[in-house]
C-alpha cells in the first residue's frame, strides 16, 4: 500500500520533531523550509519537563547532553560592564540550569535524526493551497504542485501559510517589546557566563556562550506599538542600531558587530492565540499555533510536546478531524497556562526605562542573588523553577512496534 503523504511547512523545532514521529508511524513526510539552509541560530532553549521526556522517547537524550553549553551561571552587569549580581548555575532567579542547549544545536540534532527519513526541500514555501475531497492540493513557490493528505504548518510566529487558511482565527497578543536573537564573534571578556545588562530607555541584553568562536545575543527593547513588522535584514539591523544607541558599553559592542551578523530572528514579542488550530486537512503546530514567546522559556517544550501529540493522534484516529480535536484538547490547557505567565506588565519590569528604574532593578538583583535570599528561596517550591509542561501527562501511543524500539 502506498504510504500516506503529509506536508510539514517549517524546519525549525516543531516540524522536524513531528516528522520524526510520523515517519516512525509509516507516513511519507515532505518538509518545505523557506530558508535556503537550516536556520541554526538562537540562544539557549529550555527542554525540561515533558519536552525532555519526548526527547528521551526519541532516543536523543545523550546527543542533547553532549551539546550542553556548560554555561557557568549568569551575571548582571551595569552599563559600564561592572558586576551587579552573580547567579551561579542552578541559583534561584538565575538563567542557567543543568540543561543548557543552543536552539541551533537542537535544530541540527532533529534535522540529522530525520534527514534520511523524509524529503527536505529548502528554499521552498507554499504559494497557494486548496482543499479537495481527498487531499490538499499545494502549489509551491518553485512552481511544482502536489497533493497531500494533510498539511502541518510549523512555520513559527510569523507564518505566512497560516494567514492563507486561519487568518480570521489568529490573534496576536503584543507584550510591548521587540526581540532579536543573533550571533557575534566571541571576545576574551566572554568568560563562560551569561551577561545581562539593562539600558536606559528600556533595552535588555543578554550575551551567552555559543560555539567556540561565538557569543549569542538576546536583545529586547520596549516599543509601544508593534508597528515595525520584520523587514529585510538591513531594515532590521537599522532598528536594532536605533535600540542600542546610547545604551552603554555592551550595547556599543553589539552595535559594532551588527554589520557582520547573518541570520537574525527578529520581530515583535507577541503571543500567538488562535481560536482554532485546524481547518479541514490543515493544522497548526508549535509557535505558528501557540507561540508563548521566549520569555516564558516554554516555546521549545510546547513545540516538542505538540509534535509528539499531534503525530500520535493523527496515527491513532481514522478521521483527521478527530485527531486534530484530540490534539487541541490535550495541548491547549498547557499553552494557555504558559501564555498566562507573561503580561505587558511583566515585560515592562524586565525593561526599566529610567536611571532610577535601573538602579532599583540592580538593588533587587543584589538582594535576590544574596546568600540569605538564595538560602530562603532555593529549597522552596518556587525555587524549583517548575515549568508548566512539567505536569503534562504525555499519552503513550504505545501500540506501535517502532515506538518501543525508540525508547
Ligand atoms: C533562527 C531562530 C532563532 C531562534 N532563537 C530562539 C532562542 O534563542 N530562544 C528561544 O526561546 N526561541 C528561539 N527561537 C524560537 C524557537 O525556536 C521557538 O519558539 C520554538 O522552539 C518553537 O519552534 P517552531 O519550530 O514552532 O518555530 P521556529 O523555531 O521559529 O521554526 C519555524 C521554521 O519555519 C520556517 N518558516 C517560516 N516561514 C515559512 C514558510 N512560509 N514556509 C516554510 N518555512 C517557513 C522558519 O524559517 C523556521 O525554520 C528561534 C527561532 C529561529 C527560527
Amino acid at each position: 500500500m502506498e504510504a500516506r503523504k503529509i506536508l510539514i511547512c517549517g524546519a525549525g523545532i516543531a516540524g522536524p520533531a513531528c516528522a520524526w514521529w510520523l515517519t516512525r508511524y509509516g507516513y511519507q513526510v515532505v518538509i518545505a523550509e523557506r530558508a535556503t539552509t537550516l536556520r541554526d541560530g538562537g540562544q539557549n532553549v529550555d527542554i525540561k519537563g515533558a519536552g525532555q521526556t519526548v526527547i528521551g522517547r526519541m532516543g536523543l537524550a545523550e546527543r542533547i547532553d553532549a551539546s550542553n553549553t556548560r554555561e557557568r551561571g549568569q551575571k548582571y552587569l551595569d552599563a559600564k560592564g561592572r558586576v551587579i549580581a552573580v547567579y551561579p548555575r542552578g541559583a534561584f532567579g538565575g538563567l542557567t540550569s543543568d540543561f543548557e542547549i543552543l536552539r541551533g544545536d537542537l535544530a541540527a540534532i532533529l534535522f540529522d535524526a530525520t534527514k534520511s527519513l523524509c524529503d527536505y526541500r529548502f528554499g521552498t514555501a507554499v504559494a497557494a493551497l486548496e482543499e479537495m475531497a481527498d487531499g490538499m492540493v499545494v502549489a509551491f513557490t518553485d512552481g511544482s504542485v502536489e497533493t497531500f493528505e494533510l498539511v502541518i504548518c510549523a512555520e513559527g510566529i510569523g507564518s505566512a501559510t497560516r494567514a492563507m487558511v486561519l487568518r480570521e482565527q489568529t490573534r496576536f497578543r503584543y507584550l510591548g517589546a521587540y526581540m532579536a536573537f543573533f550571533r557575534i564573534p566571541r571576545r576574551p571578556e566572554d568568560d563562560g557566563w551569561a551577561h545581562t545588562v539593562n539600558g536606559i530607555g528600556g533595552t535588555f541584553i543578554t550575551l551567552r556562550p555559543g560555539h567556540d568562536s561565538e557569543t549569542t545575543v538576546l536583545l529586547t527593547f520596549i516599543r509601544d506599538e508593534p508597528d515595525a513588522p520584520p523587514g529585510d535584514v538591513a531594515d532590521n539591523k537599522a532598528l536594532l542600531r536605533e535600540a542600542l544607541s546610547g545604551r552603554g558599553s555592551i550595547a556599543r559592542r553589539v552595535a559594532s558587530e551588527l554589520d557582520g551578523v547573518g541570520d537574525i530572528y527578529f520581530g515583535p514579542m507577541s503571543q500567538v492565540q488562535a481560536s482554532s488550530w485546524a481547518k479541514g486537512r490543515f493544522v497548526l503546530l508549535g509557535d505558528a499555533a501557540y507561540c508563548p514567546t521566549p520569555f516564558t522559556g516554554a516555546g521549545c517544550a510546547l513545540a516538542l510536546v505538540g509534535a509528539y501529540v499531534l503525530a500520535g493522534e493523527i496515527d491513532r484516529h481514522d478521521d483527521h478531524a478527530d485527531a486534530f480535536a484530540a490534539y487541541d484538547a490535550l495541548v491547549r490547557p498547557y499553552v494557555e497556562a504558559a501564555q498566562k505567565q507573561l503580561s505587558p506588565t511583566v515585560i515592562r519590569l524586565f525593561h526599566p526605562k529610567s536611571r532610577i528604574g535601573i538602579l532599583l532593578t540592580h538593588a533587587a538583583q543584589r538582594l535576590f542573588a544574596s546568600g540569605i535570599a538564595q538560602a530562603l528561596l532555593l529549597p522552596s517550591d518556587a525555587g524549583r523553577a517548575k515549568r508548566i509542561t512539567d505536569d503534562f501527562a504525555l499519552p503513550a501511543y504505545a501500540d506501535r512496534p517502532q515506538f518501543s524500539e525508540a525508547r
